[in-house]
């Protein structure tokens, strides 16, 4: 990190990770796991381009999940669309949907 990166990272509220669809994590290649790749692509991440996806315990080790921005963007539009048919705040009223929200929130930093 340097003095200069002055983008504000994105960050994605552990309250909308059970929302996001992640990959089998029983068949997750080790450097997906532990953060150094992408938890969707593979694609290799720096610091600067990695969203922390939260620590996830797994059979025993905890996995370390980060994601690139074009894949979680994509989860986060997947998931925006997939939740209100899963949401009952949502079949009630989604324009007071705290997740919903936030997906909505999220993807749109993501965009940027
Ligand atoms: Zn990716
Ligand atoms: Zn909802």
């Amino acid at each position: 990190m340097t003095a200069t990166d002055t983008r504000p990272p994105v960050d994605v509220p552990a309250g909308l990770l059970p929302s996001l669809q992640f990959p089998d994590l029983g068949t997750l290649p080790d450097e997906r796991g532990r953060g150094a790749a992408c938890l969707w692509g593979g694609e290799p991440l720096s610091i600067a381009t990695a969203l922390d996806l939260g620590e996830h315990p797994h059979e025993g080790t905890t996995l370390f999940l980060r994601g690139c921005r074009v894949c979680t963007l994509r989860a986060a539009l997947a998931a925006h669309k997939a939740h209100p048919g899963m949401c009952e705040q949502c079949t009630d009223d989604p324009s007071i949907c705290e997740i919903r929200r936030g997906l909505r929130r999220l993807a749109l930093e993501l965009r940027r």
